[in-house]
């Protein structure tokens, strides 16, 4: 007996009729974007497209392994999938060789620790108080654990990271792996001096650019790939992809980083998440990538000039990049509770220490503000001068409940005149 041709599939049943009360949730998460300023500077909005890929039924299968040399059948079309994506993000970064399998960050993080290093060798990276992140080395992360992690900080007089001071510490420490890269801090990396301090200690050295990828795609941030042995970056920040991450490296170090991510660290790759990479590459190929992130600059410029004209104090007096660190201290108020009031506002930001903050992380000192979101919005300097003279109506009206009322209706007239993707 022959099987009958399908040639359609039954009615897909909804989430909203198979789960109302999850559908529900989305539904006012959708409308929660919509309606608020999204300020969080490792947040933005995925294109339809994108999130369509990350939601596509090659989500089904397995595939450990890379492409034509897997560990199950039924690999012929992840295979081409997976080789777009390396092929994209090769022309697109300039890199010699991609791995698109790590999960998030934090695991391309770890990949680069087991691929060069031995437990207990010492690793010279910044300190997560200055800026740097968890993955660097905290004492709260394996990274910490595991490696004997030097941090070097900022310049206590300018707030910038200072070279001379790096190179002090590398020539004490003679590090294996020399880390660059932040989640705080608003200015360019000068990666050529990085280089040279790596090659003077003869260490290896990794740029994390999971904050900035999406201005190094779009030729608004110097790129980190010619002078790193390897580089690390989310896909989800600035770079406007599914949630995900991806390592570029030399072709000489790809054996050691691909055995890394599997066997060493993962399984099967998130296949859907390869695609939604693939689209979101194909995206940032594109001339009008190279405009958002030279806007994602802009309005993060326009932003800390309007916060400075209302006397705050921005960290390192400004910003080269998407995100702004207001240190709050001269207002006599905390992140945290400024934080929640501006959440009430619709403006969403997050609480963050400050360089020598001397307030605990979990009531610091400061507030971390980003342009990405809002500039996919097509928000421009404009709208973000609304939103520092917003933020000042906020704190200067002492967290007023009648004021964070009244700037809360303003800021979601404001949404509702640039649509979300
Ligand atoms: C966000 C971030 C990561 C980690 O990314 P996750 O996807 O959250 O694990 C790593 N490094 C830096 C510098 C980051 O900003």
């Amino acid at each position: 007996m022959q099987y009958p041709v399908i040639t359609a599939t039954p009615a897909a049943a909804s989430l909203s009729s198979t789960d109302p009360q999850l559908a529900a949730l989305l539904a006012a998460e959708d409308a929660r974007q919509h309606d608020k300023i999204r300020l969080i500077a490792s947040e933005n909005y995925a294109s339809a497209a994108v999130r369509e890929a990350s939601a596509s039924r090659i989500t089904n299968q397995y595939s450990e392994g890379y492409p034509g040399a897997r560990y199950y059948e039924g690999q012929q079309l992840v295979d081409q999938v997976e080789r777009v994506a390396i092929a994209r993000a090769k022309m697109l970064f300039g890199a010699e060789h991609v791995n698109v399998q790590p999960h998030s960050g934090s695991p391309a993080n770890l990949a680069i620790y087991l691929a060069f290093l031995k437990p207990g060798d010492t690793v010279l990276a910044m300190q997560l108080a200055h800026g740097g992140h968890l993955t660097h080395g905290s004492k709260a992360s394996i990274t910490g654990k595991y490696w004997n992690v030097v941090h070097y900080g900022l310049d206590p007089e300018t707030r910038l990271i200072n070279y001379a001071t790096i190179r002090e510490l590398a020539l004490q420490h003679r590090p294996k792996l020399l880390i660059a890269g932040h989640s705080a801090y608003s200015r360019q990396l000068d990666f050529a001096a990085f280089r040279a301090i790596a090659d003077e200690v003869g260490a290896i050295l990794m740029v994390d650019m999971a904050h900035f990828a999406g201005l190094v795609a779009g030729g608004a941030h110097p790129s980190p790939v010619p002078y790193a042995d390897v580089v690390t970056t989310t896909t989800h920040k600035s770079l406007r992809g599914p949630r995900g991450a991806m390592i570029l490296c030399r072709a000489e170090h790809a054996a050691k980083i691909d055995k890394a991510v599997f066997p060493g660290l993962q399984g099967g790759p998130h296949n859907a998440i390869t695609a939604a990479i693939a689209t979101t590459l194909h995206e940032a190929l594109r001339p009008e990538f190279a405009d958002y992130a030279a806007q994602c600059v802009a309005n993060a410029r326009a932003l800390a000039a309007g916060l400075i004209e209302h006397g705050f104090e921005i960290v390192t007096g400004g910003t080269d990049n998407h995100l702004v660190l207001v240190d709050l201290r001269n207002k006599g108020i905390a992140g945290k509770p400024l934080a929640a009031a501006l959440d009430r506002a619709g403006l969403v930001t997050n609480y963050n220490a400050v360089p020598w903050d001397d307030q605990p992380p979990q009531n610091p000192s400061g507030l971390r503000l980003g342009s990405p979101s809002m500039t996919t919005r097509g928000f421009r300097e404009a709208e973000f001068r609304r939103i520092a003279d917003w933020i000042a109506r906020v704190v200067d009206a002492g967290l007023d409940d009648a004021v964070i009322a009244q700037v809360a209706t303003e800021t979601q007239a404001l949404c509702a005149r640039f649509p979300m993707p």
